[in-house]
């Protein structure tokens, strides 16, 4: 279609491969059983490299590893200060290393190689420098006893953690969730996606350059119902945060449940509304709103999926819309004039090619795209439908593809309410130069995030997490320290007295 272009697939900047076995206990080994599993550029649909797959002996081998280190080893012991010092020698590490972890992510999940350089992985240094800044400055509070009584609380690391992340930002959501547990002192093992293994186990190699003790840090590739389960139900690990589908959480959950009643957090899928008002500026609102569906191609938890524009400047609005979806540029995510690189694997691709087949059954108009790009890779083109339903499937499933189901609205109250008819709850977007109305709107809609006049504006400073059927619990922030940490109560008589 015009306007698209398909840059020509480079291979030139695929790095040599160097970690592709397990790490635990501060070495890479391969499996119990021996077995592997490919890794496939979706660039191309080819392998990329074999790497070693975790089952239950090695989820066991790695949890033995991190019980002991947290049991017995340095790291919850030091002072907070030392563990500091260390997290920053990492994140210098990474940044030694931006180019050859940026082409990682690339050739494994699709994504931009410009925007991991300049964005995601220098995030990653400062998400963990952030938590660094925090080592050293966690401590309870001392209580007002109604009694004769003098207590204080301890916050203390809640023990072995379990991570599990998903593909669609594999950089990013490893250190979302291991800065802020290695912070607090806690041992972890965290499953990266069998999608994206690469630069997890690149990760796990600096860490142990860094100084992270031998099993403070594990990192195991494998699939979900094998590695995943026996992390979920290990009756060792203390605490599980996972981000992924909803239908996984609630497995993860149900798993924890039934083993140890671990504590979860989950931050799971989203369906999440933008919504325009007529006092916008057009261009820039149609800007956003393209953007916040084609980001990392649609695979985004908090993309905004469902977009909502009122009445008096729809029309203007649908067609600078379209116009800017038809230039949008899809291709080899390693040329920088691309904007938007293949799906993460053939799974994302057929699914999405699905629902918007589903999108044209169930009669909403296809404005734009809805079609596969190219005959090798997953590459899809920015797909916008037009007088979407709200009990359509594209406007109720999460899709995870640049697919946005576009909708009109006249009220304020009638935006509201469509925004929060989803189960889901992550994030919104509000475009107004009204702030009664942006504080309206931010406070009447029930999502964890709330982006006015903008879209995405990430901070490792801001909590991010979800409502209803998103999830609970929160990574970044200060708010992430506590799911790693538990409170103990101590008490003890002020005066002799007995008690
Ligand atoms: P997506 O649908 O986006 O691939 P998933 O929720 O399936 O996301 O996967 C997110 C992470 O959860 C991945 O690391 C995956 O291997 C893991 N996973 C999948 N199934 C399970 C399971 N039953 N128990 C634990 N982890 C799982």
């Amino acid at each position: 279609p015009s306007g698209i272009e398909m840059a020509t697939l480079s291979h030139a900047k695929i790095p040599t491969i160097k970690f592709t076995k397990l790490f635990i206990n501060g070495h890479f080994v391969d499996s119990v059983s021996g077995k592997t599993f490919e890794t496939i550029d979706p660039r191309t649909g080819e392998v990329i490299a074999r790497i070693a797959e975790a089952t239950k002996e090695d989820i066991d081998l790695a949890v033995k590893a991190a019980r002991e280190a947290f049991d017995n080893g340095p790291w919850p012991r030091m002072p907070g200060v030392a563990r500091a010092r260390i997290m920053l020698k990492y994140a210098d590490l990474i940044e030694e290393n931006i180019e050859e972890l940026a082409a990682l992510d690339t050739i494994d999940a699709g994504k931009l190689y410009s925007g991991c350089k300049a964005g995601e992985i220098p995030q990653v240094a400062a998400t963990l420098r952030y938590y660094a800044g925090a080592a050293d400055k966690i401590h309870g509070e001392t209580l007002k006893m109604s009694r004769e009584l003098q207590g204080y609380t301890l916050m203390e690391p809640i023990g072995v953690v379990g991570h599990i992340i998903p593909w669609n930002f594999p950089s990013s959501l490893f250190f979302a969730k291991v800065s802020p547990a290695l912070a607090v002192g806690c041992t972890m093992i965290l499953k990266p996606a069998e999608q994206t293994p690469l630069s997890a186990l690149f990760y796990a190699h600096l860490a142990k350059l860094a100084g992270i003790p031998d099993g403070v840090l594990n990192v195991v590739p494998g699939f979900g119902p094998t590695a995943g389960a026996a992390i979920s139900s290990h009756m060792d690990i203390d605490a599980v945060s996972f981000t992924g589908s909803t239908e996984v959480g609630r497995e993860v959950m149900q798993a924890a449940a039934k083993s140890n009643l671990k504590p979860v957090s989950l931050e799971l899928g989203g369906k999440s509304p933008m919504i325009i008002f007529d006092d916008a500026d057009v261009d820039t609102a149609a800007e956003l709103a393209l953007r916040g569906i084609v980001y990392n191609k649609g695979e985004i938890c908090v993309a905004g999926s469902r977009v909502f524009v009122q009445e008096g400047i729809y029309d203007e609005f649908e067609k600078k819309l379209v116009e800017k979806a038809k230039a949008w540029v899809v291709g080899d995510p390693f040329d920088p004039e691309v904007q938007q690189g293949p799906q993460c694997d053939k799974k994302q691709f057929d699914k999405i090619l699905s629902y918007i087949e589903h999108g044209k059954r169930q009669g909403a108009t296809l404005l734009t795209g809805g079609k596969p790009i190219g005959d090798k890779g997953y590459y899809i083109e920015p797909t916008i439908f037009a007088y979407v339903k709200e009990d359509m499937l594209i406007a109720r499933d999460e899709i995870f593809g640049p697919v946005m189901a576009l909708s009109k609205f006249k009220t304020i109250e009638e935006a509201i309410k469509k925004a929060n008819n989803t189960t889901y709850g992550l994030a919104a977007g509000i475009v107004t130069k009204n702030i009664d109305t942006a504080n309206t709107v931010s406070r009447s809609i029930r999502a964890g995030i709330i982006w006015i006049n903008c879209y995405f504006a990430f901070d490792k400073d801001a909590p991010y997490g979800g409502y209803k059927m998103s999830g609970f619990g929160r990574d970044y922030g200060l708010d992430a320290l506590r799911k790693y940490l538990q409170v103990k109560s101590v008490v003890t008589p002020i005066y002799n007295s007995p008690w």
